[in-house]
């Protein structure tokens, strides 16, 4: 009698509903579900951004499977001449190791604070090549950086993009990504690109890009691209290709589809090793060092000095004093609201406190009573 061994496969490809009304997947769903599956990881790869990160993380250790943390970017095209259409294509990155975690959040924080596209949060690749440390990387859905160069310009320039693409990324990093949906131009890539990667010597590896957790929440996932969308669900309806395949499907199905290429269903397995080692120090709040602008330095100077009237408008001294002290020293158990009302209570109070302060703060407190003494002809 043959042993049937069952089917081990991870997801690396995972949407969830902090794919901000493309997901219709709760993260602690996504654990769950995972290790129900039989599952030893699965990854987070939320449209650019990583929100759900340290809630996939702590989800997954309470599962009892690996979280891999990641994220599909949107690198945005370069331009081909003045007046190139603005586009952006997607790429799938997963930190290996805490570097590769960094790499993740300083590419992720790039597209946020200088998006090089006015159509979503994205980078560009150099940004990407210049913070590639530890980090996967896949080539992405049919809108992804290769697909989308194959779909668009044809084969050749397929293979120079993902000739590209390879120079990007650490050796061994990179991986073909195949996906399987039922839709039409799947097979025609797929064949496209595994010949490619065979003929460059790179890895192949199968994706299911999820967006929801089981077949029949495909539904949920249309109503979501409605409010996404701002279209009626009949007009969705007629516009959805039908297939409701972006699930979490079990190994086995996901083995069955790619039967004639098992690679790509093995290297999502070593790809899941290669993140495993993946620990994220948590409990201790990781705080950015600001470097002070130069006038902020002179400020603090002025302050420490004496010199108050240069930095702040002196009438608004007292009654911000005496809420800043106030709220150090109120008393325990007050709440914030009723602490602040005492602390207004006025300059005398602050007064009061200032004995027992350090030397700039009653330096401060005493100009502040200067001045409003003088003020009253006292
Ligand atoms: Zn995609
Ligand atoms: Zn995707």
């Amino acid at each position: 009698m043959a042993l049937v061994v069952p089917a081990e496969f991870v997801h690396l490809h995972v949407h969830s509903q902090y794919s901000l009304l493309d997901g219709a997947l709760k993260i602690k769903d996504l654990a769950s579900r995972a290790k129900a599956l039989g599952m030893r990881a699965v990854a987070l790869t939320d449209h650019g951004n990583m929100f759900g990160a340290i809630q996939h993380y702590k989800a997954c250790k309470d599962a009892g499977v690996s979280a891999i943390l990641g994220c599909e970017v949107n690198v945005a095209r370069r331009r081909t001449g003045p007046g190139a259409e603005e586009a952006i294509d997607h790429l799938v990155l997963l930190a290996s190791s805490e570097a590769g975690y960094r790499s993740l959040i300083r590419i992720v924080s790039e597209g946020h604070v200088s998006p090089v596209s006015s159509l979503a949060p994205s980078v560009s690749m150099d940004t990407i090549a210049a913070h590639n440390k530890g980090l996967i990387a896949l080539t992405g859905c049919l809108g992804g950086v290769l697909a989308q160069r194959v779909l668009e310009q044809g084969e050749v320039e397929g293979r120079a993009e993902l000739d590209r693409l390879r120079s990007v990324f650490e050796p061994g990093s990179l991986y073909v990504e195949l996906q399987e949906h039922n839709l039409p131009e799947q097979p025609v890539v797929n064949g496209i690109l595994t010949g490619m990667a065979a003929d460059m010597g790179l890895p192949i590896v199968a994706t299911n890009d999820v967006h929801f957790r089981d077949r029949e929440d495909g539904e949920s996932q249309l109503y979501l691209s409605c409010i996404a969308g701002g279209r009626s669900y009949a007009e969705a309806s007629e516009a959805h290709h039908g297939s409701f395949e972006m699930f979490m499907k079990p190994p086995d199905e996901m083995a069955y589809l790619f039967r004639d290429r098992p690679e790509a269903i093995q290297n999502t397995m070593a790809i899941a090793e290669r993140c495993a080692g993946l620990k994220l120090k948590l409990g201790s709040p990781m705080l950015p060092t600001f470097k002070l602008p130069p006038e902020f330095g002179r400020a603090e100077t002025q302050l420490a000095n004496g010199q108050v009237d240069d930095v702040v408008d002196r009438r608004e001294l007292p009654a911000r004093i005496a809420k800043v002290l106030g709220i150090l020293e109120r008393p325990s158990g007050m709440a914030p609201a009723p602490a602040v009302t005492w602390a207004q209570a006025g300059a005398e109070r602050a007064a009061n406190a200032a004995r027992t302060l350090p030397d700039i703060s009653r330096r401060i407190v005493s100009k502040v009573l200067r001045a409003e003494d003088e003020k009253a002809g006292r």
